[in-house]
This record gives structure tokens, sequence and C-alpha cells, in this order.
């Protein structure tokens, strides 16, 4: 069983064909403090988005404006310091993520970024860079990771908790 909370407040639950209806009652039941918190959480989000207001298409031209330099700066950086290669870079402005590896080693990342504390955009920067290494989230990877970015476990619990306001600054 398995259970999500939506960004639009839906909850969804999982149950396997054929799971006792009181089963699914009590996962519920044990899981509903984690329930409220995600809707917290969610809630949270969205009024500070509001409180900030969305980013107008000239906010978002100088934002890109800003990426073109600052990430590939970085990118060479960490690649130099890990001695990693890479092919191109694309900057764009996504809504669902922060950044992606292709096979053939473009790395891709989300012109927001530039938005965040500077640490948190390495953090990304790094992740991506070791995909070049370990196509994969295995331990291996993490650990590549974590050797050339000690720091990257609180960045990206704070990307997981405060990424999503800025999703839905270009939502509108
Ligand atoms: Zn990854």
């Amino acid at each position: 069983m398995s259970i999500q909370v939506a960004d639009d407040k839906k909850i969804i639950i999982k149950v396997p064909l054929g799971t006792p209806t009181f089963l699914a009652e009590n996962f519920i039941r044990e899981k509903k403090d984690w329930i409220t918190k995600q809707l917290e959480k969610v809630e949270k989000q969205s009024e500070l988005a509001d409180s900030m207001g969305p980013l107008t298409d000239e906010d978002i031209r100088q934002i890109k404006k800003k990426a073109r330099v600052v990430i590939p700066q970085r990118v060479e950086y960490y690649a130099k310091l890990a001695g990693i290669s890479y092919n191109k870079i694309f900057i764009r402005l996504q809504k669902s993520r922060w950044g992606s590896c292709s096979v053939d080693g473009n790395l891709n990342f989300n012109c927001l970024l530039v938005l965040m504390p500077p640490e948190i955009l390495d953090s990304v920067v790094v992740h991506e860079l070791c995909h070049r290494r370990h196509m994969n989230h295995s331990k291996e990877f993490y650990d590549e990771v974590l050797r050339i970015f000690p720091d990257y476990k609180r960045c990206n619990k704070w990307l997981k908790q405060n990424g999503g306001v800025y999703f839905k600054r270009i939502e509108k």
C-alpha cells in the first residue's frame, strides 16, 4: 500500500487488489499525522508562492539570462574538480524537474535554480555531473556525490521542501 499527497491536495492511496477494507482503513489511520503534515506543507508552499506572486515573462527572461552565465560556470568548476567530462549544457524553464543528464552526456538544468541559495544550485550541478559516472541512484552514485559535495543531503532536503514554491510561481 502507498499513499501520496498531490500539489492540488488530492490524497492518492494505492492498495493491492483484494486488500480487505479494514486493512486499508488501518493504513490510512496510521498515516494520519503524515497526511496532515503533507497537506500543511502543500498549503504553506502555495501561500508563499502567492505572497511572492507569479513570475512575469520579463522576470523569466532575466532569470534565463543569468542562468546561462552562472550555471555553465558552476558546471565547469565541479567538472574540473572531479575530473568529469560532459557534452552540452541546456538551460530551460522546466515545470517539474531541476536537472537531468542524458546518455550522450548532455546536461539539462532548470533556470529557476539561480533564484535559490548558491549551494542549492551547486548540489544539483554535482548530482547531474555524477550521473556521468553512474547512470542511476545507487549507493555508489551517492558516495560520489557526497565525496565532491559533502553538504549534499542538507541541500537536497532544502530543495525537496522549498522547490515546490518555485514551480508554483510559474504555474499561472
Ligand atoms: Zn539523478
